[in-house]
């Protein structure tokens, strides 16, 4: 992967002008709309203007806000970010005008949830409840419809008067305006409902009318799902003659959207290969050319460095590229392509954790990679006028962030590690299938520590003796975590292994294999264990498509049929002490991902268990044996017939040097797993490690 982050590309389609004949947009990079949570509350907008402005000052053409309601029917969920008085117009103002001043350009999405509405007043074309949401929508009637379209339009020209380059009307994922567009959520049969041509009304009325209310000299990108992966989703040709409408009612840009939400197809995460599914964008603009349409069309997901958007751009799969994430990661992404230093870009690993799975928690997102997203006017990181001497130990997630964030500020900084390389537990996740992306945060890294003078000595094991004799100012602990003791009776059997061990490939394993511990690296593990060796569907698209079952769109109405994945390399028990569903902690957005593709690989999940003892394998082969019992009353005795055990249960702080720097008088801080190794993970330690080192 990194091979694609060369010094020097040009990125000469990325970066030339699109004229859209009242304007033109600087470059082909759109900043696709995300959800922050900052739309909820009028007190963020000070938060939103700092926001985007910096994003704006970064370079990208143009932005979409977050999804904004155009009525209480249409909220994601009560009392949602909406925009339907002139009041709320006002407040967007600083938005656009701090936008305006960094010579950037925004639109508004408008977001009618319809049936995915997380509230009791949700409103659809038929009154069928979407698999994703506990309220059954009221259907409208006829007069119902047109007053959602009125919100639109009222909604569209609000965003024109606070200052919004234009609009984006979501018109996917599975949202109001695509629910009218099948049949699956759409039984009507008055003239919303029915032949296509009606069906398809709704999404050209909102089109035609907001054109007509707007003027011609305003942005409408319309998000046109191309690819909705649900049974019964839209056929091909729906899709061309939907696009094809569209423009002819007024659309200025067509966006790709891929997937419904209630889609059992992963879309965006870092198993997904990048640009999964630009050819599916490259489909719907070949044929809008061919009949002679020349709406630009926008690709989007899973696309997250320079140079994937510009081959992209080159093979004509799109005119302009959508990247989301990538904007919270890193706001610099174009300044730093168009400057030749792609590979200074902090890369979006697509991990959801602080983003998405933020905005389904009902938090404000931010970013693993990047602490200081949504949280510009918070957490603040300024040069320091009193400069001082650090050691950090540890080059981990945290202590690379730390050393950096310091050295950034002006203070002088040396950066031990007792590894070869930089990047700690980092070095195993990026061997897990799916998981590749990881290398990029090490190459960011590594990249910024020299930009900030950051002293580096790797195979430096470091006592408490030499860190006191160099008379640092202060001391950063990052020495992170070690396994932790399970101590069952037998684990020193040798067939008994460390899952350090197994992902360095330092043991070889065998056939049969039951991993003690089921937390985020017991999947981990699971996955690395059923996928033939070097064969990750992530960096091989064809495989992955026939692994999660998605088709061409233009044979297969929706995109969807039966998932046919490679067999598994291994046959893999899961296990775990607490009663109940394995992987409930995994993140909210990916957890379901992990799950499912372990299922397809008969990985086998056992709760409630009870490590009563491991032995040899009662073969008198060379393997070994787990007797367990399940529940409280050690019930159903079961000996489990294994080549191999895996210790994957969980992690304990590595923190010796603490106590004799203490000691010693030495002001000294512990980050990242060296502070706490329960419910560690590479965002609280980053943004733990950023905080700290923000303030000394
Ligand atoms: P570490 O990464 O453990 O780094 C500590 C460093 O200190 C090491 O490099 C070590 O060599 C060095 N060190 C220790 N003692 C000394 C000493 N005395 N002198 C010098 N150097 C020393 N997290 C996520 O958020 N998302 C994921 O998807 C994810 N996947 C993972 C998958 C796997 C397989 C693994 C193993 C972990 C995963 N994690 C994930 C967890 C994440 O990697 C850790 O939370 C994170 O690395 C913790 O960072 P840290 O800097 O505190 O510690
Ligand atoms: P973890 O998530 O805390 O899981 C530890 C597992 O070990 C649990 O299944 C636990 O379940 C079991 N366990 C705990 N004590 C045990 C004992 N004494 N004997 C036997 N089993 C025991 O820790 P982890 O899997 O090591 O992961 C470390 C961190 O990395 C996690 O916090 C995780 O967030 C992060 N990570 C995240 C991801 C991700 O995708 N987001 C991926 C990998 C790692 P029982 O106690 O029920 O048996
Ligand atoms: Fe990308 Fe993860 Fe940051 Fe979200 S949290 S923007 S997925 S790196």
């Amino acid at each position: 992967m990194t091979a694609t982050t060369t010094k020097t590309a040009p990125f000469p389609h990325l970066l030339a002008p699109l004229d859209l004949g009242f304007t033109t947009l600087k470059n082909r990079v759109l900043m696709g709309s995300m959800h922050t949570g900052l739309e909820d509350g009028r007190k963020h907008f000070p938060a939103m203007a700092t926001y985007f402005a910096e994003r704006a000052r970064g370079g990208v053409a143009l932005m979409v806000t977050g999804g904004f309601a155009p009525n209480i029917a249409g909220w994601t969920k009560p009392f949602a970010g909406m925009l339907a008085s002139s009041g709320a117009a006002r407040r967007h103002k600083q938005v656009t005008d701090a936008v305006h001043a960094e010579g950037g350009k925004i639109a508004l999405q408008i977001l009618h949830t319809g049936r995915y509405g997380y509230h009791p007043l949700c409103v659809a074309p038929s009154r069928i409840q979407s698999p994703i949401s506990p309220f059954t929508p009221f259907e409208l009637s006829a007069g119902g419809i047109e007053r959602q379209i009125r919100a639109f339009i009222r909604c569209a020209k609000l965003a024109r008067d606070a200052g919004y380059d234009g609009v984006e009307i979501m018109g996917s994922e599975g949202y109001f305006i695509n629910q009218f567009l099948v049949t699956h959520t759409n039984q009507r049969t008055d003239e919303w409902g029915g032949s296509y041509a009606n069906r398809m009304r709704l999404a050209i009325e909102i089109v035609r009318r907001t054109r007509e209310a707007v003027g011609q000299d305003f942005i409408i990108i319309y998000r046109l799902s191309i690819i909705d992966l649900i049974p019964g989703g839209s056929s091909w040709e729906e899709v061309v003659q939907l696009a094809k409408a569209v423009e002819a009612a007024g659309a200025t840009l067509i966006n790709s959207g891929i997937g419904w939400h209630e889609a059992r197809v992963p879309t965006i995460a870092t198993s997904v290969p990048r640009g999964a599914f630009t050819w599916v964008t490259k489909k719907l603009r070949t044929e809008l050319r061919a009949a002679g349409v020349n709406i630009p069309v926008i690709t989007s997901n899973r696309i997250n460095m320079p140079e994937v958007a510009e081959q992209v751009l080159a093979d004509g799969s799109a005119d302009m590229v959508s990247m989301a994430r990538p904007f919270l990661a890193d706001p610099e992404f174009v300044h730093k392509a168009a400057q030749g230093r792609s590979n200074e870009i902090n890369t979006c690993i697509a991990c959801n954790q602080a983003c998405l799975d933020h905005a389904f928690q009902a938090k404000l997102a931010s970013c693993l990679v990047n602490p200081r997203a949504v949280r510009e006017t918070e957490l603040i990181i300024s040069v320091t006028p009193a400069k001082k001497r650090f050691a950090v130990i540890g080059a981990g997630p945290a202590g690379l962030a730390a050393a950096t964030t310091l050295a950034g500020r002006g203070h002088s900084v040396d950066l031990y590690d007792s590894a070869d390389k930089i990047g700690g537990q980092f070095n195993l996740a990026k061997r897990i299938p799916g998981k590749e992306e990881f290398e990029e945060t090490l190459r960011y890294f590594g990249q910024h520590l020299t930009k900030t003078g950051v002293r580096l000595h790797l195979n430096t094991r470091v006592s408490a003796a030499e860190l006191l004799a160099q008379k640092f100012d202060e001391i950063i602990l990052a020495t992170g975590v070690t396994p932790r003791n399970p101590r069952i009776t037998g684990q020193e059997h040798p067939g008994v292994l460390s899952y350090i061990d197994v992902l360095l490939g330092n043991k070889t394993v065998g056939q049969r294999v039951a991993l003690i511990g089921a937390g985020g690296i017991g999947f981990d593990v699971a996955e690395f264990l059923v996928t033939p060796a070097g064969h990750s569907t992530a960096l091989d698209l064809p495989a992955w498509l026939a692994e999660w079952g998605v088709a061409d769109p233009g044979e297969v109405r929706g995109g969807v049929v039966r998932a046919a994945p490679e067999p598994a390399a291994r046959q893999v028990t899961l296990l775990q002490r607490k009663p109940g569903k394995l992987g409930g902690n995994l993140g909210k957005t990916t957890g379901w991902i992990h799950r499912a593709a372990l299922k397809m690989k008969n990985v086998e999940m056992l709760s409630g268990v009870n490590y009563e003892r491991i032995g040899a394998a009662s073969d008198g082969g060379a393997g070994v044996s787990l007797f367990i019992t399940f529940g409280e009353k050690r019930s159903n005795g079961t000996v489990l017939e294994l080549d191999n055990i895996v210790l994957c249960a969980g992690q304990e702080p590595l923190r010796e040097l603490v106590e004799p720097l203490r000691a010693a008088g030495v002001k000294t801080h512990l980050i990242g797993g060296a502070d706490e190794a329960t419910e560690l993970d590479a965002k609280r330690a980053i943004d733990q490690a950023t905080r700290v080192a923000a303030v000394l």
